[in-house]
C-alpha cells in the first residue's frame, strides 16, 4: 500500500496504537498501523515459550498483505536462525530472502533482561526498508509492556497481583492441552503419571500474632522476605502471585507429581528454616492440586484452598496434596466432579 509518510501521519498513528487499553487490541492495533505505514508484505508479533519439549513461537498478532500466509500458532522454533540469534542476543537481525525481500526480527527486552516476544517484520523487494519506523514502534510496544506489566504487579512484594490471575490461569488451561496425560489404568493414580502444571496456594501461619506482636512493619517486612524465599526457590517458569493480604499462589511449569511434592516441601522446609529479622521463626501451610485443561480458576483455586484447610487443621507447618487426600479418603471430592468420580469405585 502506498501512503506518503509524514510525521503528522506518524504521530497520528501512535497515538491510535496508544489508545489501546488492552494489550491485545495494541498488539493487533500496532502491527497493522506498521504494515501500513512501512508498506510491509508481513508485519507480526510473537512470543517464545520455553516448554521442557523446546521453544515454541506463538504468533498474537498478524498483519499480511500480498498472499502472504500467516504463520501457524505455536510453532516450534526449529532452524529459524534469524528468531534463534535474536533470542541469543537481545538484539535485531535481518536476512534477505531469496525472493529480493528483506525478513527482520527484533526482539523486545523486558526489564530483567529476558526476551519476551519479536517484532517480525517482510519488506518487499525493491522497497526500502523503513528501519526508523520498524525501530521506534519496537520502542513503543516495549515501553507500552512495561507500564502494563507495572499494573500487574502487587507494590508491596512486587509479585503479580491477584488481578493478573485469572488471564495467566486462562493462558495455562489453553497451553496445557498440548501436554500429554499418559493412559494408566489406574484411573485413581492418574496424577502422578505425566506432567502437568500445578497450583499451589501458601498461606502464612498465625500471621495475625506476627502484626500483633511486632507490628504491622515488621508484618510486611515478613511479607518481602516471603516473596525473596518464593523467587529463589520456584523457577522462572513458574509464575508466583500475592492474592491477597498474606496468601500467595505459586502456578508451577508442568512437572510430574512427585516433583511438584517435592518443590513445595522443600519451599515449605526453606521457610521454617529462615530466621525472619526481629520475629524469628515464620511456618507457611500449602495445598497444591492438579491443572486440568478444563478447570476454571475457581475450582483450581477452590481445590487447593481445601487442600491448605486440611493442612491448617491438622498442626500448619505442612504441604497438603489434593488429589492425595482425595485418594487418602481424607477429602471428598466436589460436587460437580461427583459423577466423574463415582467412576472411581
Ligand atoms: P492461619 O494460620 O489460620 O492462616 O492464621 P492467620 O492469623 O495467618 O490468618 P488470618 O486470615 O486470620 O489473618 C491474616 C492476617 O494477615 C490478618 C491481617 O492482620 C494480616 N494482613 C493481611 N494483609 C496484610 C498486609 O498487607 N500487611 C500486614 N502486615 N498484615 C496483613
Ligand atoms: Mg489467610
Ligand atoms: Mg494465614
Amino acid at each position: 500500500m502506498d501512503r506518503s509518510i509524514t510525521p503528522e501521519s506518524v504521530l497520528s498513528s501512535v497515538v491510535r496504537i496508544t489508545e489501546q487499553r488492552s494489550q491485545q487490541h495494541l498488539e493487533d492495533s500496532l502491527v497493522s498501523t506498521l504494515a501500513d505505514l512501512a508498506g510491509l508484505a508481513f508485519c507480526g508479533i510473537c512470543r517464545p515459550t520455553h516448554a521442557t519439549t523446546g521453544i515454541y513461537i506463538d504468533y498474537v498478532a498478524v498483519t499480511a498483505h500480498d498472499g502472504f500466509a500467516p504463520p501457524e500458532q505455536m510453532t516450534e522454533i526449529g532452524t529459524d536462525t534469524l528468531l534463534l540469534e535474536c533470542l541469543a542476543t537481545g538484539g535485531t537481525r535481518a536476512v534477505p530472502q531469496p525472493d529480493g525481500s528483506m525478513r527482520r526480527a527484533l526482539a523486545i527486552v523486558d526489564d530483567r533482561g529476558t526476551v519476551c516476544a519479536f517484532l517480525v517484520t517482510l519488506s518487499p523487494a525493491g522497497r526500502t526498508e523503513q528501519l526508523g519506523l520498524i525501530g521506534g514502534f519496537a520502542a513503543i510496544y516495549r515501553n507500552y509492556l512495561a507500564i502494563l506489566r507495572d499494573a500487574a504487579r502487587d507494590t508491596l512484594t512486587g509479585l503479580k497481583n491477584r488481578k493478573t490471575f485469572d488471564e495467566n490461569f486462562s493462558r495455562i488451561v489453553a497451553n496445557s492441552r498440548h501436554l500429554e496425560v499418559p493412559f494408566t489404568d489406574d484411573r485413581r493414580h492418574r496424577h502422578l503419571a505425566g506432567e502437568h502444571h500445578w497450583l499451589g496456594i501458601i498461606d502464612i501461619d498465625h500471621f495475625k500474632r506476627v502484626n500483633d506482636t511486632f507490628g504491622h512493619v515488621f508484618g510486611d517486612e515478613v511479607l518481602l522476605l516471603m516473596a525473596a524465599l518464593m523467587r529463589k526457590a520456584f523457577r522462572g517458569e513458574d509464575l508466583l502471585f500475592r492474592f491477597g493480604g498474606e496468601e500467595f499462589v505459586v502456578l508451577l511449569a508442568p512437572t510430574v507429581f512427585t516433583n511438584a511434592a517435592a518443590v513445595f516441601k522443600r519451599f515449605r522446609a526453606t521457610v521454617a528454616a529462615f530466621a525472619f529479622p526481629q520475629v524469628g521463626k515464620v511456618t507457611v501451610s500449602i495445598g497444591f492440586v492438579r491443572i486440568q485443561s478444563d478447570d476454571l480458576p475457581s475450582v483450581a483455586i477452590g481445590s487447593a484452598d481445601k487442600a491448605l484447610y486440611y493442612a491448617k487443621e491438622h498442626g500448619r507447618d505442612q504441604v497438603g496434596s489434593y488429589e492425595q487426600l482425595l485418594d487418602d479418603g481424607k477429602l471428598t471430592p466436589e460436587e460437580d466432579h461427583a459423577v466423574g468420580d463415582m467412576e472411581l469405585f
